[in-house]
């Protein structure tokens, strides 16, 4: 239509499509650039045990840091990165670096390292490179499958059901766990999510924030609790930002939880100062000679 208006291939955009055409294009290659430069970053957020208030993990939430603009958060790239093939490349590059995160830790304190929770697209959940992926990034690391889990939500899985279901199986045999995030969030059928060997389910910060304030939050967390226990599945409530929440949800018997309350993402040296500060008192030398 644009050539029987004589005009060029941009001439049906109105000023803003083509506005926004552009910006996508600069968006894409400056994160290409970003990757080159090592801005990606995972940061890293403390999963707690409810129960004993233990930090038992971390969740890795990518950030920009941008030479010029700061600190920029997922919102503002990681949609965009989904819809080419660029989220396949940064998801590579931050399973790696989770993998080195990993490693670190694991040199300091062995088996009892905190492991790491990797979000990953749905686009590289039907990656049929992703096993490979893995396979190699761990083995460049040295880290076993038990020290990662992997974060995918509801709506990826439905989305590619057949393949997922393999990929499912593959993780899980190389000792990784797969969480379903921002559960109950996405389009989800209970009959068609239970083919699915998972260990766990994050509940979505929006029901979190409501318990105590709305009955029917209040009610759903209930239920997912009741699912998860009765479905033996681990359960970790995000968005856990005041200790009513958080006394609620202990009292409930939900196992896991992370939030503002407990710690913000941290950066990677941030957190393993959090991991100093967990780790065991010693044991206080010379007490008994006082
Ligand atoms: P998500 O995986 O559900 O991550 C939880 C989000 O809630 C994070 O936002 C976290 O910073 C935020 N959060 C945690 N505790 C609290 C709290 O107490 N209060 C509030 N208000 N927020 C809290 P963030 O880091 O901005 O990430 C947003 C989303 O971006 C993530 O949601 C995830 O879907 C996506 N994302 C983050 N990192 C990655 C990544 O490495 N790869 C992919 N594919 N997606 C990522
Ligand atoms: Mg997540
Ligand atoms: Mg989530
Ligand atoms: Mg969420």
């Amino acid at each position: 239509r644009a050539k029987e208006q004589g005009g060029g291939t941009f001439a049906h955009f109105d000023p803003t499509m083509r506005h926004q055409a552009v910006a996508r294009l600069r968006l894409e290659a400056d994160l290409v650039t970003a990757l080159r430069r090592d801005e990606l970053q995972l940061f890293y957020q403390p999963i707690m045990a409810l129960g004993e208030r233990r930090l038992m993990g971390f969740e890795g939430l990518v950030r920009w840091i941008h030479p010029k603009e700061g600190v920029i958060p997922p919102s503002q790239f990681i949609e965009q990165a989904e819809e080419s093939s660029l989220i396949l490349d940064i998801g590579a590059h931050l399973f790696n670096q989770a993998c080195a995160q990993a490693a670190r830790w694991r040199r300091l304190l062995g088996d009892g390292a905190p492991t790491i929770s990797v979000n990953l697209s749905a686009r590289q959940f039907a990656d049929p490179a992703l096993i490979r992926l893995i396979d190699s990034a761990m083995a460049s690391h040295k880290v076993p499958g038990k020290a990662l889990k992997l974060e995918v939500t509801e709506t990826s899985i439905l989305a590619h059901a057949d393949l997922v279901l393999n990929q499912i199986h593959a993780i899980r045999e190389r000792g990784l766990a797969v969480v379903i995030d921002d559960f109950g969030t996405g389009y989800s059928s209970f009959s068609h999510l239970l083919q699915f060997p998972i260990d766990g389910l994050k509940i979505d910060r929006r029901f979190v924030a409501q318990i105590g304030q709305d009955r029917r939050s209040t009610a759903i967390v209930d239920a997912m609790i009741t699912l998860a226990r009765s479905l033996e599945l681990n359960l970790v409530a995000e968005g856990i930002e005041t200790p009513e929440v958080a006394n609620y949800l202990t009292a409930h018997g939900c196992w896991g939880g992370q939030g503002y309350l407990f710690d913000r993402p941290l950066s990677a040296e941030a957190a393993m100062q959090r991991l100093e500060l967990a780790l065991p008192e010693p044991e206080p030398l010379g007490k008994a000679a006082q």
